[in-house]
Parts: C-alpha cells; structure tokens; sequence
C-alpha cells in the first residue's frame, strides 16, 4: 500500500514554490500589483530589438513558471485530498516517484506514455 506524508510533502512543496517565487522574482516578474510597470512584454512588441540572451531568459522564465504551477497544483491536490494520484488514469503515483519528484502530475506509466 501506498503511504505518503503529506505535511512532509506539503513543506517540501511549499519551500519549493517559494524558491521558484524568488528566482521568477530575480528574473524580474513582478508578482502581484506593483506600482511601477516594469517587464512584461514591455518593449518586447517592437522586437527586432530582443537579443538571444533575453530570449533564453524568457524560455527559463518560461519553464520556471510551469514547475510554479505544477507545486501549486501538488499543493491544491494535498488540500483537496487528491495527492498522488494521476492526472490522466487515476491510479497512484508510486511514493518513490513522488520522493523524486513532489509535484509530479502523472504516474510513471502515464508520463513515459506522454
Ligand atoms: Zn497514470
């Protein structure tokens, strides 16, 4: 049978989320309402202009916003009691895997198949 620790995945996750915070917030995307209106998509309409390295920047931001959403949704399935089981067959996600990997969505079969 499985057996998971959630609060112990919760904390885990939860620092997670807050490391992702920080580094989205080091790439310079301002959570929240802020009072000046820097970034986003700001000068990036009028492209010619965005070099290679702002590019990479933006796949990074990119990518560290989908792990965000994925801790996000690992935390709202432990709120809601659905920790650990896969999105896509409903079967559980193996523990190991989730040791590895907190915010996994799918199980190992589901995710080899995607
Ligand atoms: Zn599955």
């Amino acid at each position: 049978m499985t057996s998971i620790d959630y609060e112990a995945k919760r904390t885990r996750l939860e620092e997670e989320r807050d490391e992702l915070t920080v580094r989205l917030q080091d790439l310079g995307i301002t959570h929240g309402g802020g009072s000046h209106d820097v970034g986003e998509g700001e000068g990036f309409a009028d492209s010619g202009a965005v070099s290679a390295e702002r590019r990479e920047l933006l796949t990074l931001q990119g990518s560290l916003r989908e792990n965000l959403d994925d801790v996000e949704a690992a935390l709202a399935r432990i709120t809601a009691g659905t920790y650990g089981i896969c999105e896509k067959c409903e079967g559980p996600i193996a523990p190991e895997r989730l040791e590895v990997l907190p915010s996994a969505r799918l199980c190992v079969a589901c995710a080899a198949d995607a």
